[in-house]
């Protein structure tokens, strides 16, 4: 069943307002027309829920945080961009690997796996996701999906298992 985009975004919007405790300013735009998109939401919620806790996380308090959602031809395009520390350029490509993580996040907590459940959900889904971070300025992660769904994502995803 087709998904209304704008719904869900503006619900995890709002949870993230409310649970954010170093009140970032996060501000959503939609210019999306379509919006419909046969997607999973629980995929779909934890692949934005990721991006947003991870721009509030590694950015300073009061700081902005812009969602944008858009059409581009057959793709759906949201973006997430905060105004924080920066990925340094030699992690930019690493940062999907599980358990990695940049030399410049000081003493913020995380496991390293955010990123990586991410990548594996955006590209079940056919899709891309683009990084684009300057230090000290700031991180804009862009995530384009097919607009209709190219696999079934639960048989592709494995549960995360520890390595033998
Ligand atoms: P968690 O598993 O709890 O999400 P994490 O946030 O460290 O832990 P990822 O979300 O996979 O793990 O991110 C991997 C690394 O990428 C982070 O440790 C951080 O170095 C970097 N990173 C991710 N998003 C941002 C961001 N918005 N700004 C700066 N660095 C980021
Ligand atoms: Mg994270």
């Amino acid at each position: 069943k087709p998904l209304l985009l704008e719904k869900i975004f503006g619900e995890l919007v709002e949870e993230m307002r409310l649970s954010n405790s170093k009140h970032h300013l996060l501000k959503f735009i939609n210019h999306s027309k379509c919006g419909y998109a046969l997607l999973d939401e629980k995929l779909l919620r934890q692949i934005i829920g990721n991006l947003i806790s991870n721009a509030i996380k590694y950015s300073p308090s009061e700081s902005t945080v812009n969602l944008t959602l858009a059409d581009e031809d057959e793709l759906i395009v949201f973006q997430v961009q905060d105004q924080g520390i920066g990925i340094p350029t030699e992690d930019q490509e690493r940062l999907f690997e599980p358990f990695h993580r940049a030399n410049n996040i000081s003493n913020i907590p995380g496991t390293g796996l955010g990123l990586s459940i991410v990548k594996k959900s955006v590209e079940a889904y056919g899709g891309q996701i683009i990084v684009e971070s300057e230090i000290n300025v700031g991180t804009k992660i862009t995530v384009k999906l097919p607009l209709k769904e190219a696999t079934e994502p639960e048989k592709i995803i494995p549960e995360w298992q520890p390595r033998k």
